[in-house]
């Protein structure tokens, strides 16, 4: 068989209502909804559907977590009264059995994308002009295109960076390192440093500057990394990694800030942020603008600089978390065609948790935001306690709860949580944070007894 000419292989285009570049988390959300809403359209996807969430995120992410949160609950077993045969834990039947959970979750995306009548185009697109893209040999066109092509993990430009692996790398181990070295100070690092350790992974944290969770308010950063050291997690703050090697044994050896050296790793990962997928888009030839951190700016309606041209979720570069890309693309589809020329994803107040061990919860403005936007009139209530589970583990573990208030009326403005149930705890004050709850509202809520949640509402 021949290679054919290009003029012979061009022969097809597709014209849709709406085309989303990406089939992750916001690319499928903006075309069903819009495809729902009566449009004609396509998802473009290069590799597998569900996107980072799906395949390298979240889902295994959580899956991974809930295996540390067993080995928790195989180590306080004792104390509860069992006796348990250690039998070890078998990396590799876990790790089968999640990339057979993701691999049925590709399949319901199929599935769903088809049920809701979205022709998914696989391969990888670039714009021909600001209407059109190229897929291979396919030409497809549409008055509305949306970028949604996410972000990937960054590794930093030091000497051998390529020994080490980023989260992608982590859910590809075929074995549990038993000594391991992560760098960066973020939910990636707080998360797979807490989950490694639970699972019992030797884990060294090193965060370049003094704390975790740089951007969360200080009880979460001080409790956190108190409550990961008591873990066991051996926190290594103000060094930067400079180099990277083999020894003679096989073994990892970092070069650090500071002359230090640190040795005997099996493992490197770096968790040092990530970047916007916009590479492979041939962005010149659409003209969309691409920001200094390599992220696409759009205004508040997801918006490109090109009319017809829109982003949502990572590669913007704001809030980088599935549901937020999921409802900038639900609402990017109402506004385009359901009728709702207002409809916009509002980015304040969105709750996030870090599957941390111990998790951590945070809605809204941290202590020190407030103080920045509200001046004087803040005035915040927290509480530190045992939570009643550790009460007979024998597990030095605490929990920490904080409301930040603001105004006469005391508003809550923020809710923060580190500690056990902190994940399933949040979504519900995050609705009241939305209302508009002030203190008063908090105080008149009548408790859940016996729970950590029900220290929200007796916050003297
Ligand atoms: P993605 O889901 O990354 O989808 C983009 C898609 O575009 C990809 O499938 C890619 O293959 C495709 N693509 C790229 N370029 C092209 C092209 N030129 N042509 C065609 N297709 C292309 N968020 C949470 O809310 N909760 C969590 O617990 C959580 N855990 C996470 C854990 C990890 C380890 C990581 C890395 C992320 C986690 N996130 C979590 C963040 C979440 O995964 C992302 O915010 C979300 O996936 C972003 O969705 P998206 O649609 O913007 O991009
Ligand atoms: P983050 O932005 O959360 O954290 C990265 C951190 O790495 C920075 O805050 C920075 O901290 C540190 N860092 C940056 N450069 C270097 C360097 N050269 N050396 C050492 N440390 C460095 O990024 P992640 O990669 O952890 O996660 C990406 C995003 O994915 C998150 O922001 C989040 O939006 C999303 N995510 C969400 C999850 C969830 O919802 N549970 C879970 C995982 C990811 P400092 O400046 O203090 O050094």
């Amino acid at each position: 068989m021949g290679t054919p000419t290009p003029s012979k292989a061009v022969h097809v285009t597709d014209h849709f209502d709406l085309i989303a570049i990406g089939g992750g988390s916001g690319g499928i959300a903006v075309a069903s909804r819009a495809a729902r809403l009566g449009a004609r359209c396509a998802v473009i996807e290069s590799d597998r559907l569900g996107g980072t969430c799906v395949n390298r995120g979240c889902v295994p992410k959580k899956i991974m977590w809930y295996a540390a949160a067993i080995a928790g609950s195989l180590h306080d077993a004792r104390a509860y009264g069992f006796d348990l045969a250690a039998d070890g834990f078998d990396w590799a039947r876990l790790r089968f059995a999640r990339d057979a959970y993701l691999a049925r979750l590709n399949q319901v995306y199929r599935r769903n994308l088809a049920q809701a009548g979205v022709v998914l185009i696989e391969g990888a697109a670039a714009f021909v002009d600001p209407h059109t893209l190229a897929v291979g040999d396919r030409r497809c066109r549409a008055g509305h295109i949306v970028i949604a092509t996410g972000s990937r993990p960054r590794t930093p430009d030091v000497e051998q960076a390529g020994l080490g692996i980023t989260s992608d790398g982590f859910f590809s181990l075929p074995r549990q390192p038993r000594t391991v070295a992560i760098a960066g100070a973020g939910y990636i690092a707080v998360e797979l440093a807490g989950l490694l350790n639970a699972l019992g992974s030797r884990v060294t944290l090193l965060l370049r500057h003094r704390e975790l969770l740089g951007r969360f308010d200080a009880m979460i950063r001080e409790t956190l990394a108190e409550e990961m050291r008591g873990a066991g997690v051996h926190i290594v703050p103000g060094t930067e990694i400079i180099g990277v090697s083999h020894d003679a044994g096989g073994a990892l050896t970092l070069s650090c800030s500071g002359r230090q050296s640190l040795t005997g790793f099996d493992a490197l990962i770096w968790a040092i942020g990530r970047r916007a997928n916009t590479g492979r888009l041939n962005l010149p030839a659409a003209g969309v603008r691409v920001g200094a951190d390599g992220a696409l700016p759009v205004d508040d309606y997801q918006n490109t600089n090109i009319p017809g041209i829109y982003a949502v979720g990572d590669v913007t570069g704001r809030a980088a978390l599935t549901p937020v890309a999921i409802a900038a693309g639900r609402h990017l589809a109402d506004r385009l065609f359901g009728g709702q020329p207002e409809s916009r994803l509002d980015y304040d107040n969105i709750p996030t948790v870090i599957f941390g061990h111990p998790p951590v919860g945070s809605v809204g403005l941290s202590e020190e935001e407030a103080h920045v936007r509200h001046g004087s009139g803040v005035k915040c209530y927290h509480t530190r306690f045992t939570p009643l589970y550790h009460g007979i583990t024998g597990r030095n573990a605490q929990t920490a709860v904080k409301l930040v208030t603001v105004g006469e009326e005391e508003r809550v403005v923020g809710c923060h949580i580190v500690g056990l149930g902190a994940d399933e705890m949040l979504q519900g004050f995050a609705v009241a944070i939305r209302l508009g709850a002030t203190k008063r509202d908090f105080d008149r809520t009548v408790a859940i007894h016996p729970t950590a949640a029900e220290e929200f509402v007796l916050l003297g």
